[in-house]
């Protein structure tokens, strides 16, 4: 049996504020990274290749099925859309992608390194530490499907040689789970630490890890207050 989940959904204007946080917050210059949303007609939302943040509009996004074809917008979707796709298939209960090449969660991809659940936040929003992909060419349907296997009980995963993607229910959700990586400043580079328990292990009861229903009740969980 396996229940019956509504999808979240999102609009245009959420998207496009997410992804000027996004550059406000320094996860993103220029013209790297990306996001998507989940529409109510089941189309997802992207943010288009090569448009800068700063100067990005609504006009400027661009709509596709879930297979990428487009259906509205004048410009090309991000060549990184299959990071968005393959994870929108594959689960419903997500609404949002967001991937960055944010600096310090991407010397642990280049490391190709798991960041350790080294606090407790992390493990609400993350589920646990966050896995490094192996590595497959930027932009191909072979990276969309290695990191989509890697988010069935995580938040976030890592791309080997590349940056990080962060999902959950909404734009605004899957934005404050990249934000719980501030622990990828402040737990080091992974060298030279001491081993950490994993935050929060006993509590879940799952060795750390999340079972794809227990994320689900936390990405619906919006006012959760966070660990300080
Ligand atoms: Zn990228």
């Amino acid at each position: 049996m396996t229940d019956t989940i509504t999808s979240p959904t999102t609009t245009r204007e959420a998207v496009l504020a997410a992804a000027k946080r996004m550059l406000a917050e320094g996860l993103v210059e220029g013209t790297s990274g990306n996001i998507s949303g989940r529409l109510p007609d089941g189309l997802v939302c992207l943010s288009p290749s090569s448009v800068p943040y700063d100067t990005m509009t609504l006009e400027d996004l661009v709509v596709v099925d879930l297979d990428g074809a487009v259906v509205e917008g004048e410009r090309s979707p991000t060549t990184e859309k299959d990071l968005h796709l393959a994870a929108l298939r594959r689960y419903p209960e997500l609404g949002s992608v967001i991937h960055t090449h944010a600096v310090y969660a991407t010397m642990f991809a280049l490391a190709h390194e798991a960041i350790p659940a080294v606090i407790e936040e992390v493990v609400v929003y993350v589920g646990g530490d966050v896995p490094c992909c192996d590595y497959k060419g930027t932009g191909s349907v072979e990276l969309g499907e290695e990191v989509a296997g890697h988010l069935a009980d995580r938040g976030a995963a890592l791309l080997a040689n590349h940056g990080l993607v962060t999902c959950g229910a909404t734009p605004e959700k899957a934005l404050h789970t990249r934000r719980a990586h501030r622990q990828d400043r402040v737990g080091g580079s992974g060298h030279g630490r001491h081993d950490p328990p994993a935050a929060g292990q006993g509590e879940l009861g799952h060795g750390g890890r999340l079972p794809l229903r227990a994320r689900q009740l936390l990405t619906e969980e919006s006012g959760r207050p966070t660990a300080k």
